[in-house]
């Protein structure tokens, strides 16, 4: 009998991991990488929405949310300045509604619940973190569409799918603030994720405000 070192888990998976986050990493802006993904994001102009500047870098945000799904198989959002845009314009997959991908601009949170919950969220500026932030259940968000027109976001349902929503806008619009999940947690709280059924068993937490 000697002694064998121990290894790290989910060794298996991580060429795959870390190989799609390089991949990613080609064209998604990282922590430290820009000063503006610390800065606020200026708004867009009402006037400027149907300009040809705006309609280029909304066609290369959904090119890019695309692209990193086709990569990495996950991702539901992109702020601009996670693409060098420093503008408040998101970008969300959402496959439930038309076209697939929804676009935010210059959005604001006007309303959010007492109600918080607790999800383990990854950031594509900070991949592989996955911090577990406390976020409220759900917020109401008024933004510019694509159209020219304002909407307004205020699903509050319990479906899954809905909180995840919820917290999609949350982190997204966390972008265009200058912060990024990571910030909202203490560092011990971080972990680096590998293993693939991980996403599975992840799950919305009720928290005590
Ligand atoms: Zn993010």
């Amino acid at each position: 009998m000697s002694w064998k070192p121990s290894l790290p888990p989910f060794r298996a998976y991580k060429k795959e991991v870390y190989e799609s986050l390089l991949a990613v990493s080609g064209f998604i802006y990282q922590i430290g990488e820009t000063e503006a993904l610390r800065q606020p994001s200026t708004p867009i102009p009402v006037s400027q929405i149907f300009s040809p500047n705006t309609k280029a870098k909304i066609a290369y945000m959904k090119r890019c949310l695309l692209k990193y799904r086709k990569l990495t198989g996950k991702g539901r959002g992109i702020a601009g300045v996670q693409l060098g845009i420093p503008e408040q314009l998101i970008v969300i997959w959402m496959p439930e509604i038309k076209g697939k991908v929804l676009v935010l601009i210059n959005p604001k949170i006007t309303k959010k619940s007492e109600e918080l919950l607790k999800y383990p969220e990854m950031c594509m500026s900070a991949a592989p973190a996955i911090a577990p932030v406390v976020r409220p259940a759900w917020v109401e968000v008024n933004y510019y569409g694509e159209d020219g027109k304002k909407h307004t976001w205020n699903t509050k349902t319990d479906e899954p799918l809905g909180k995840l929503y919820n917290r999609v806008f949350e982190h997204e619009i966390d972008h265009l603030d200058g912060i990024i999940n990571i910030d909202r947690v203490q560092s011990k709280e971080i972990i680096y994720e590998s293993d693939p059924a991980y996403y599975k068993t992840a799950s919305f937490e009720a928290v005590k405000a």
